[in-house]
């Protein structure tokens, strides 16, 4: 995908890194190469590696553009970040902000950062590396975190202030913007206020997370939902009882896996994900006693 576009509001996608492989054990905790032979037919070359059985994902904010607003949906990994835990994600060098310049948009012209989660790889261009200080790269933007979510990982860091937390993302892309004042809390089960309302609403989705979110997109009679990490590749569409590396409860996790894939199938609802390459943009469909994902908007 370039653009969705919902009537008058359009979601762009700024890749981060695009089709990076991924070795099943470090995706899933109970994937096996039996079960990516049964489904490589209809994951196609682009999910799946031709000639092994690692799986491609995708690291990509998106950018949804009211008439009003411009909001950024999760801001990946970063530059200039020790994650040495990990290390695809390890001091990167990407051309992010370049990217999102190609649509227009400058740091400044953002009104609001939402972070389904905060994972190190869903908060990472909260801050940018300027004189030797995390500093908020989004200076206009209110940062929109679940309460549960910061509470969580807040209390992870308050009992060994020494230990990073999510890899030490909490660190340095999460405090420095608190430290400004910028974050408003919010609660996923209540409705949004004021003019991020009139087509966004979020959707209590924990289990990856203590406070995971969906973000539902509505315009012109047209739904999209940007689901984060409650599915990290499309295998698990067929396989929803895949669990993720990172899952914080898997039975919450799977409860809102399979929900979101029961609300999503066969309707209009454009669905995309945080790590699905392109073309990202996709619905899920009913196939047997579970579900498909069908690329293409
Ligand atoms: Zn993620």
């Amino acid at each position: 995908m370039n653009v969705l576009k919902l009537g008058d509001v359009e979601i762009h996608r700024v890749v981060e890194i695009d089709r990076l492989p991924v070795t099943l054990d470090l995706l899933f905790t109970n994937a096996t190469p039996e079960i990516v032979a049964a489904n490589r037919d209809w994951l196609g070359d682009g999910l799946v590696e031709p000639d092994g059985d690692r799986l491609f994902v995708s690291h990509h904010s998106f950018v949804v553009r009211t008439p009003a607003l411009n909001i950024l949906v999760d801001t990946c990994i970063g530059n200039h970040k020790p994650r040495a835990s990990m290390p695809a994600w390890h001091m990167l060098d990407q051309p992010y902000l370049e990217r999102l310049s190609a649509i227009g948009l400058q740091p400044e012209d953002i009104d609001v950062v939402m972070c389904t989660h905060l994972h190190a790889d869903h908060v990472g261009w909260n801050t940018r590396l300027v004189n030797g200080q995390w500093v908020p790269t989004f200076p206009n933007a209110r940062y929109i975190i679940s309460r549960a979510e910061l509470a969580h990982f807040e209390g992870l860091h308050r009992a060994n202030p020494t230990l990073p937390v999510a890899r030490g993302a909490y660190q340095d892309s999460v405090l420095p913007v608190i430290e400004r004042g910028l974050v408003e809390l919010v609660d996923p089960d209540k409705a949004l206020e004021g003019e991020l309302a009139r087509h966004v609403s979020l959707e209590n989705a924990a289990g990856h997370t203590p406070g995971s979110m969906n973000v539902h997109v509505r315009a012109s009679g047209a739904h999209a939902c940007l689901c984060g990490d409650i599915l990290h590749h499309a295998i698990q569409c067929a396989e929803p009882g895949l669990a993720s590396t990172g899952d914080f409860d898997l039975e919450r996790a799977y409860a809102s896996r399979l929900g979101l894939l029961q609300r999503c199938a066969d309707t209009n609802i454009d669905v995309l994900a945080a790590h699905f390459p392109s073309p990202t943009v996709g619905r899920v469909v009913s196939h047997g006693s579970a579900f498909r994902f069908v690329f293409g908007a």
